[in-house]
């Protein structure tokens, strides 16, 4: 493209409410404009990156098997209703009413129109797993929306939502959306980690957020400095029984299978508590106290972070272990006493002599509407236990190994969830099992801010002279410049090698302005594109400037020899 007739608006300098790297670099490049607080157009170098994004996102999610759809940002609120977020999802919701005064809103997310679509388009197990997802427009009222891209009130992202009969099928599918966001993330250069977000205790719904490391993020993470182990702190502080908490004497002796619910508190927090260790150095564990003896069952997974998890609640507990067996493999009812911790794995009953036929206690509390009492945040009690909360500070021990707590600052570019039934319940979305019976879908969902993370390569990549794009991410990847297309030989040259790069297939944007050499530079640097091409003193010997905007290494090239190598 020619930059001469290009929209591509170089500023020298903005306003000083753009305080973000990425807002006012991308204001200077000609990339963005404001239209209103939040609200931005996207000039073509802008919409360019923007494509480049979401097209890394929709490869990376088509790999996965999910299949893209487009759905109205207008929703009725009616199905809001259903689900009661019209009540409930507060200020950000932006609605409006039509001419025959109904009730819309702008879709902030979409949970409720897929689960409307697929309540009605899918009937049978037959047709499940599916994951669909779009790339689309969404509408927040941010409060503060005074980040540029980073907190728009008009942003565009990647929304997935998948079905499923049942919850294995729902870890596969997590499992495979948190690897593709990892791909993406990765291919477009970013230094991110993928941190546990689910702040529901013990039992809480799976969700991990991916951060983008930043000094400017607005999100704190607690990450350890040996393992990997990072957590967003409100998770982190979620999980730490609040100072001095005391759980009722009672509320641990509960041996008995029970078909009822009773308050009381979970026994791994009564652990954590008594022997003032972070909840997470037990989580993988519930401990009973039988006649004042521990017995702790422990979830041996195939996951290294597991042994390691229950090796430190060993050590914490420093109980003496006089024996140690294997029990059943425990399979089935997604109720009982491993709830929280994942009902397909191994249970290991480590007990004291004293109580070893515990073990067949707990495996026959195991079945469907049957569980122990006492033990599952949520479902046994309010969790709000935890509302009272002790903060995680730098310095902490490391709720995994015996690393120490580090705090990094984040952009949330994405976030997954595992939501269970919560929509299907409250939308009646059902379909019909190998057995004819009705079941409510078992979902996910699956966000990436696209217009966010076009923002969030800018704060991780670029200098005082403007932005570093990645060349994933770039809008072009040659900047070709004429230092003075006045002169014949440079204009020529230039001309051939426009035609010749165009021909190979190459992305190039060419400086043809009659603005001064220093200028061009100027807006070049500023704009950021990976490889510079410059025709201009030595156009007569048929030599190129090249230089690449991320390592400055810069050289003389044959023109007719051109053959680089792009970063
Ligand atoms: P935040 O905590 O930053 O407000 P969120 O947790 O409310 O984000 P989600 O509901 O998880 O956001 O939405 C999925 C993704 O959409 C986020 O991970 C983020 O990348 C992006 N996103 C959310 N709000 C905005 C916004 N106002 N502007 C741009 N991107 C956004
Ligand atoms: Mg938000
Ligand atoms: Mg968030
Ligand atoms: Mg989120």
């Amino acid at each position: 493209m020619r930059q001469q007739t290009m929209l591509a608006p170089t500023l020298r300098e903005v306003g000083a409410e753009a305080e973000m790297a990425s807002h006012r670099l991308m204001l200077r490049a000609g990339m963005i404009r404001q239209l209103a607080a939040g609200v931005y157009s996207y000039l073509p170098l802008g919409y360019r990156t923007l494509r480049k994004v979401e097209q890394i996102v929709r490869e990376e999610i088509d790999r996965i098997g999910a299949q893209e759809v487009l759905m109205p940002a207008m929703n009725p609120a009616e199905l809001w209703k259903e689900s009661g977020r019209w009540d409930t999802y507060g200020p950000e919701l932006v609605t409006m009413q039509d001419r025959h005064q109904r009730e819309f809103l702008l879709g902030p997310t979409h949970e409720e129109v897929i689960t409307h679509l697929l309540r009605h388009e899918v009937r049978s197990y037959k047709k499940l797993p599916m994951s669909l997802y779009q790339i689309q427009t969404k509408f927040r009222d941010e409060r503060r929306p005074r980040s540029g891209l980073l907190r728009g009130r008009e942003f565009v992202m990647k929304d997935a939502y998948s079905f499923h009969g049942d919850l294995e099928s729902l870890d596969v599918t997590y499992r495979d959306m948190y690897n593709a966001y990892v791909r993406i993330f990765s291919r477009l250069g970013l230094d991110f980690r993928a941190v546990e977000a689910d702040s529901g205790a013990i039992g809480g719904k799976e969700s991990h957020e991916f951060m983008v490391l930043s000094d400017s993020g607005e999100d704190t993470l607690a990450v350890c400095e040996k393992c990997d182990y990072a957590a967003n702190v409100e998770t982190a502080q979620a999980r730490m029984p609040k100072e001095g908490f005391t759980p009722p004497v009672d509320a641990d002796r509960v041996p008995a299978p029970s078909k009822v619910s009773t308050p009381g508190v979970s026994a791994a927090a009564a652990v954590a508590t008594h022997l003032n260790v972070p909840l997470e150095r037990v989580i993988k564990s519930l401990l009973f106290l039988v006649d004042d003896k521990p017995v702790l069952v422990l979830v041996r997974g195939d996951d290294d972070a597991n042994e390691v998890k229950v090796k430190n609640a060993l050590d914490a507990i420093e109980v003496t272990l006089a024996d140690e067996a294997t029990v059943r493999r425990i399979t089935g009812a997604p109720t009982g006493f491993a709830g929280p911790v994942g009902l397909q794995e191994e249970v290991r009953v480590v007990a004291d002599d004293a109580v070893r036929g515990l073990a067949d206690a707990v495996i026959g509390t195991n079945e469907a509407d049957a569980h122990l009492i006492h033990v599952n945040p949520e479902r046994d009690f309010d969790v709000d236990v935890y509302a009272d909360l002790r903060t995680v500070k730098e310095g902490d021990a490391c709720p995994r190994c015996n690393g120490t707590i580090r705090f990094k600052r984040g952009i949330e570019v994405g976030h997954v969830f595992k939501l269970g039934t919560k929509y299907s319940d409250a939308m009646d979305g059902t379909f019909l099992d190998g057995e004819g019976k009705e079941q409510p879908f078992i979902m996910g969902c699956y966000g990436i801010g696209v217009s966010r993370v076009m923002a969030a390569i800018v704060e991780q990549h670029h200098d005082e002279s403007g932005i570093r794009w990645p060349l994933a991410a770039a809008p072009f990847q040659v900047h070709l410049i004429v230092v003075n297309a006045k002169k014949e030989e440079q204009a020529s040259l230039a001309e051939e090698l426009y035609s010749q790069l165009q021909q190979a297939g190459v992305e190039v944007l060419y400086d043809n302005r009659s603005e001064r050499a220093g200028v061009k530079f100027k807006d070049s640097d500023l704009i950021g594109i990976p490889l510079r091409l410059t025709v201009g003193g030595k156009a007569d010997q048929g030599l190129v400037e090249y230089k690449f905007r991320r390592s400055g290494e810069s050289g003389d090239l044959s023109a007719n020899e051109l053959d680089v190598k792009l970063p």
